[in-house]
């Protein structure tokens, strides 16, 4: 079916957002015969095409970031798939099945009707109706720069969103605020290419890209940490420190960036002109990062021996570099003027807009109330959030069952809706 302005068009489920959580969406929909439609404003997997870094590759290997139904054609299942062929590949994947997927119409408003089932749904091209909408809008949507950033005509500054290569930024040295898989990945990236680079860094998680053979993702699975319910208290900042770039020896390694030239700081504190403050706790985020590192080694060990595993052992994994200097003499202020930093890049996050949903399903937060993408909204769904119903849920692997899942209890819902009792049958 072809939406054509103007037209009014009436649908039990529409999803909105064609990223890999409304292609997941769209396959089990249609596995069990709910008539849906899939809207999308740009193309589909637009973030993997646009919206990120040139040089970024999975963050997970081939057998492993990916859907169940499909394998990632022409690549080494421990290879980590560039970019631009993930993209390519949720697009193939849509084919598959024949998703009706319409492109380059988006969403503008959401509204519940009055005094009769269903929503209301403008969009670019025309109103749509529809008994449920599923909101797989994406879990990083709208760059968060925070508000210490500083009024200075002097630098530049950019979200991570917005990195594209080293060639895009001006002459002189980079301050990258943020040290997760983001920040970590640009700063590498741009201290190879030549420039002087530091790198703000908070609290982390950094698994062992592989251990004795299995990649980090493996051992998340088997240790049942992707299923994790919900983040565990006190890790509520902790981002995860993760690569692809380096294939299955790229485990994220701060000292060694440090060897290899980045100045670490500790986190950004402030900044006052030219300068910037951090905290003094560098070295209390990279320990914190190695006990996780570690402790990631002690329950494989403990998974292989439980199991009789004949993995070979890898004591070397527990070797720590030496401390670098930044490390034992932390900079607390950075003049950057002095310095020659002319770049800011804050890889510091995203948030969600949901401003064109007008619907009860936001709690006194503005987030999705929700249980397992139910929302408190009958009708309304949400797919795609981070700890949505376990920590893979934002990533591809995860996002395919919870889709699932929802898929489920909107065929649920149909059933009550098409019963009759004996009067009407
Ligand atoms: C830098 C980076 C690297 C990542 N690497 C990995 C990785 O290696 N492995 C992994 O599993 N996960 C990774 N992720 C996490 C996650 O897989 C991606 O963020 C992924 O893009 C999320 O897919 P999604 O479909 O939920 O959302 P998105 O890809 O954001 O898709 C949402 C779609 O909704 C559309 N949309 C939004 N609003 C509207 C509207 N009003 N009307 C119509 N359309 C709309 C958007 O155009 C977009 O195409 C990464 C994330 C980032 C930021």
């Amino acid at each position: 079916m072809a939406i054509r302005k103007g037209d009014k068009i009436e649908i039990d489920t529409l999803v909105i957002g064609a990223g890999q959580a409304g292609v997941a969406m769209s396959e089990h929909l249609s596995n069990l015969g709910i008539p849906h439609l899939v809207l999308e404003r740009n193309r589909i997997a637009e973030k993997w095409r646009t919206g990120r870094w040139d040089s970024l590759v999975a963050n997970g290997p081939a057998w492993h970031d990916r859907f169940p139904g499909l394998e990632f054609e022409g690549h080494d299942p421990d290879a980590f798939v560039p970019k631009e062929q993930v993209a390519d590949y949720f697009v193939a994947y849509a084919e598959k099945f024949n998703a009706p997927i319409h492109t380059g119409v988006e969403v503008k408003k959401v509204e519940r009707n009055a005094n009769r089932p269903g929503f209301t749904i403008e969009t670019s091209e025309g109103l749509i109706e529809a008994h449920r909408i599923v909101s797989a809008t994406g879990p990083f949507q709208t760059p968060v720069i925070p508000p210490i950033a500083p009024k200075n005509d002097n630098l530049t500054q950019i979200h991570s969103a917005d990195y594209r290569n080293p060639g895009q930024l001006p002459e002189g040295g980079v301050l990258v605020v943020g040290a997760g898989s983001s920040g970590v990945q640009i700063a590498d990236e741009l201290q190879r290419s030549g420039k002087k680079v530091y790198l703000s860094v908070g609290a982390h998680d950094r698994p062992p890209r592989s251990y004795r053979n299995r990649d980090f993702c493996w051992w998340l699975g088997v240790l049942g940490e992707w299923d994790a319910e919900a983040m565990k208290p006190g890790k509520e900042h902790v981002t995860i420190a993760v690569t692809g770039a380096h294939g299955n020896n790229g485990t994220v390694d701060f000292r060694a960036l440090a060897h290899q030239g980045v100045t670490l700081a500790g986190l950004t504190k402030s900044f006052n002109g030219n300068v910037v403050s951090f905290q003094s706790n560098l070295a209390e985020n990279i320990a914190n990062g190695d006990k996780n590192y570690l402790d990631l080694l002690d329950a494989a060990d403990a998974y292989i021996e439980r199991n009789d595993l004949d993995l070979p052992e890898e004591p070397k994994a527990r070797n720590i570099l030496p401390d670098p200097e930044c490390m034992t003499n932390p900079i607390s202020e950075l003049n950057l003027a002095e310095e020659g930093i002319t770049t800011i890049i804050w890889a510091t996050g995203f948030s969600t807009d949901y401003s064109w949903l007008n619907v009860n399903a936001f709690d006194e937060n503005g987030k999705p109330a929700h249980q397992r993408g139910v929302s408190t909204e009958p009708g309304v769904y949400f797919v795609g959030l981070p700890w949505l119903s376990r920590r893979g849920s934002s990533f591809i692997w995860g996002v395919w069952h919870d889709a699932k899942h929802i898929a489920g209890h909107i065929a649920t819902q149909r059933k009550y809706l098409e019963y009759r009792d004996s009067s009407q049958r």
